[in-house]
């Protein structure tokens, strides 16, 4: 999932969280929901067009990461007052995976190069396990262009339903 559907749930979660709770579980829900959107999002994403390697010759590649990466941060900036908290948490698994766990292996592989690393840890196995087990069923756009129509689904169904609840 591209960081703008992921953004535009966290919104929708925290907006229910702060309407539905009180203080100081409006926080903690928003927190826990928000982190957990971020696995489900992500077991979702292979209904979308998202080739895990950058693809710098293709313009409509280019063109798509160009859009959606400009929408995703012009998002955080119309929602980071007051919905960081939301965004932050759901935000968390790619910065732990790619900030923290990647670096860290990395670095061990590195140090020492024969050594086979047995365990592959990172936060996006538990995507990966509903991708494999629960979601098994879906058809595989990763690599389909029109898999954009259904990420912009997604941004425009989110959308309209922070419109309806702001
Ligand atoms: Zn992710």
């Amino acid at each position: 999932m591209e960081s703008i559907t992921h953004n535009l749930a966290a919104v929708l979660i925290q907006i229910l969280c702060f309407n539905i709770f009180f203080y100081p579980l409006n926080i903690i829900f928003t927190i826990i929901f928000a982190f957990l959107s971020h696995f489900l999002s992500d077991a979702f994403s292979k209904l979308t067009y998202h080739t895990p390697e950058a693809m710098k010759n293709d313009k409509f590649w280019i063109t798509w990461h160009i859009i959606i990466y400009t929408a995703s941060i012009v998002t955080f900036i119309i929602f980071f007052l007051p919905f960081w908290l939301g965004m932050l948490f759901v935000n968390l698994p790619d910065i732990i995976d790619w900030f923290i766990l990647r670096p860290i292996k990395n670095k061990k592989k590195r140090e020492s190069p024969d050594a086979i690393i047995k365990k592959n840890y990172s936060m996006h196995q538990i995507s990966d396990w509903i991708r494999i087990k629960i979601l098994f069923w879906l058809p595989d756009l990763t690599y389909k262009k029109y898999g954009v129509i259904t990420e912009l689904i997604m941004i425009g169904f989110f959308s309209s339903l922070i419109y309806l609840f702001i």
